[in-house]
């Protein structure tokens, strides 16, 4: 007998780890806790779930952790003291009105996260571009998916992952490339292992500059040296038009800039680009040959590529490849940017990064600002970009922002250069800290703390990595006087006298995204909670009076986004933006996620379970360096760069190249101390068009740690 059977409450979610969006089963139980499986109905992963998901009841029923008032403190020197919600925002609200009077509507900011619920994104996107008047509010959605997002709108025209799970049963072909899809986005990897165990004939190239768990069933791994993913993917397209592998009717018919395209990818040869990327000219050939013969070819690409300073360049020339071959629009092919977040794709959907609006609308677009400043009835839209991520603290540190709102998110532990976001937030002149957990190093920082909603506290949509929005049901209600994050967002905004924030509920906050869509290429106006309850998941567009569960494939009548609806083959430049090696810093470190953490562990760091498998930060080094390093298996290792050190301990393997390190990225202050976090030393240098940092890239010294 399965749990839902058992017992008497059950209700539908969706894990709200990763961008995969397995459904699950909540089951309440009559003492008052949870227990969760997997949704057999559900679309996505039919009963099945990764390790991370299987767990997900501890994080809800351990409410140990949990903020349960306001807090609020009048000075920096003064300790935070329990007051009541009206208190709280009223000062939250005073400060914020002074700043904003004093200093003007770019002194102020938003941070948050791409676990936010839809609704949740939408007030505040409408809080602060509607009626504060600055576009400040950006998400830690910008260290993932910012350059996937300016790829597709330079070759596409808009923000559109084309394609749909079902694809993966369709294709022959699959070029994963800097993602580690059997770690980081299990279930979806274990369609791809179920089709290639039936059909060994289906080939599978990765490439990464690891050895990783998805290289297992890999017919190819192209181990290139980190950063030289450009040079790759152009030599690839030369092959591929080399033997007359390409589409040419598509090139002729729905593409622009081939021609160009085509000089700079032949202005150098395969053989020096195999020495550039460390690769066999023979492997080279052979992944050509793989994508050359597909009869469906999908591109799968995630923080590798995204997160990098030139993390736009990279994608461009990923998506090339399937631009030149045709292969975008049909059944079994595209390019398919995995999400990292749960719902990163429902935040872009409602413009909640500082650079975008509401329903895939232009900021810098006057006629797309009117609109939604007509819709909202505020203010004037400013058509300036506000701060990215990364920015918001530089702007911290220099003074230009006097006020930061930090919500569902770590920063601390997360963004790149720690350090410098410590320095800034010590500077801040006020932080709110909304969250749910007592842990995050950011809470020392706050003035007012916020306790929010915990998952399965609170009703509210998310879409996941292949359009498909699905509703999560509450479960239960949140301790004591934690409130969900978009009401605390409308009370906030109804203490600043905004009007337009007296949502009734959830429902009619997600009715007001809706119809904000009506006549965009995201248009869902035939969606409400209800038929979203009775559907189970769609995926967008979904127009008034279409049936089914939507829009499974995009561009499938070849007609793209662009003013020309053709795609576009950008030339896009293959340079060198990251961190020199040194002989003071010879090694370059790589940072990512190991199989059983999720970011900067809130959740995930209270599972005992979770911690068997990797229970403590480690570095990754070649035996080959190690031996010139005279460091050993399991020896403790101080890792530098320019900005600060790590301090953890030694991983022999031969998995990662020579000259490479690689640090888990989930460790900080909330498990263990900061030596452990390896944003100490990672970059803060960003990518020029999408802003995100170069996570994947610095130079750093190895050294064996002595005692002082
Ligand atoms: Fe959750 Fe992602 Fe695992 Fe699915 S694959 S259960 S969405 S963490």
């Amino acid at each position: 007998m399965s749990a839902s059977e058992r017992l008497s409450e059950s209700f539908t979610s969706t894990c709200c780890y990763c961008g995969v969006g397995c459904g699950v089963v909540v089951i309440k139980e009559k003492n008052g806790t949870v227990a969760v499986e997997g949704n057999k109905d559900h679309p996505v992963n039919k009963g099945m779930l990764c390790s991370k998901g299987i767990n997900l009841q501890y994080t809800v029923n351990d409410k140990s952790d949990r903020l349960l008032y306001p807090q609020m403190r009048y000075n920096k020197s003064m300790p935070l003291q329990r007051v009541s919600w009206d208190e709280a925002l009223q000062r939250t609200a005073a400060v914020f009105k002074t700043f904003i009077q004093k200093y003007g509507p770019e002194s102020v900011a938003f941070y948050a996260s791409g676990q936010c619920l839809t609704e949740e994104y939408y007030v505040l996107n409408k809080l602060i571009k509607g009626f504060i008047g600055s576009n400040n509010l950006d998400t830690n959605s910008r260290l993932c998916m910012s350059s996937a997002v300016a790829g597709y709108k330079m070759a596409l025209g808009e923000d559109s992952v084309p394609i749909c799970y079902d694809d993966i049963e369709l294709a022959d072909t699959f070029y994963v490339t800097g993602a580690n899809p059997a770690w980081c986005h299990p279930i979806l990897w274990r369609r791809v292992e179920a089709h290639k165990a039936a059909n060994p004939q289906v080939k599978i190239i990765v490439v990464d500059p690891r050895v990783t768990d998805t290289c297992s069933i890999a017919d190819l791994h192209l181990q290139l040296n980190p950063g030289t993913d450009v040079t790759l993917n152009h030599a690839l397209g030369r092959i591929l038009i080399e033997n007359g592998d390409i589409d040419l009717d598509f090139i002729q018919h729905h593409a622009e800039g081939f021609e160009k395209y085509k000089e700079l990818v032949f202005g150098k040869t395969v053989a020096e680009a195999a020495e550039i990327c460390g690769v066999r000219e023979e492997d080279m050939r052979l992944a050509a040959s793989y994508i050359g013969n597909a009869k469906g070819f999908i591109s799968m690409w995630t923080m590798g590529l995204n997160q990098s300073s030139v993390g736009v360049n990279k994608n461009l020339s990923l998506l090339n490849l399937n631009l030149i071959t045709g292969h975008i629009g049909k059944p079994g092919s595209g390019p398919f940017s995995l999400t990292g977040q749960p719902n990163a794709m429902g935040g872009r959907e409602v413009g909640g990064l500082s650079n975008l609006l509401s329903a895939h609308r232009n900021l810098n677009n006057p006629v797309h600002r009117e609109e939604v400043q007509k819709f909202w009835g505020g203010g004037i839209i400013s058509e300036k970009p506000g701060l990215t991520a990364t920015e918001m603290f530089e702007a911290l540190n220099d003074g230009r922002l006097k006020a930061i709102w930090i919500l569902c998110t770590n920063p601390l532990t997360s963004l790149p250069n720690a350090r410098l976001a410590e320095k800034a937030l010590k500077k801040a002149k006020f932080v709110v800290v909304q969250e749910i957990s007592d842990k995050p190093e950011t809470l020392q920082y706050a003035d007012v703390i916020l306790p929010a909603a915990a998952w399965a506290e609170k009703e509210g949509t998310m879409t996941n990595s292949e359009r498909r929005i699905s509703y999560l049901n509450k479960v239960l209600d949140p301790p004591a006087e934690a409130l969900p994050d978009a009401e605390i967002i409308c009370r906030f905004a109804q203490h600043m006298g905004y009007k337009g924030f007296d949502f009734a509920n959830a429902a009619a906050i997600y009715q007001e995204h809706v119809q904000l869509t009506v006549g965009t290429n995201i248009d869902i106006t035939g969606l409400n909670y209800e038929v979203l309850k009775e559907k189970g998941t769609v995926q967008w567009p979904y127009k008034l009076g279409v049936t089914g569960n939507g829009t499974h494939r995009l561009f499938t009548d070849k007609k793209f986004y662009t003013p020309s609806a053709k795609a576009i083959i950008h030339a896009a430049p293959d340079e060198f933006r990251s961190e020199k090696p040194s002989p003071d810093f010879p090694l370059i470190l790589t940072t990512g996620r190991i199989r059983d953490q999720w970011h900067t562990m809130s959740k995930t760091g209270k599972v005992n379970k979770l911690k068997k498998h990797i229970g403590q930060a480690f570095l990754e080094i070649h035996p080959l360096d190690a031996d010139v390093l005279g460091i050993k298996e399991e020896d403790i290792v101080l890792v530098s760069s320019q900005r600060g050190e790590v301090r953890v301990k030694a991983k022999l393997s031969a998995a990662i190249k020579q000259g490479v390190v690689f640090l888990p990225m989930h460790w900080g202050k909330i498990l263990g101390s900061d030596l452990n976090r390896a944003n100490n030393v990672t970059n803060d240098l960003l990518d020029p068009i999408s802003k995100e940092p170069d996570f994947k890239y610095c130079a750093v010294r190895v050294e064996k740690y002595k005692k002082p």
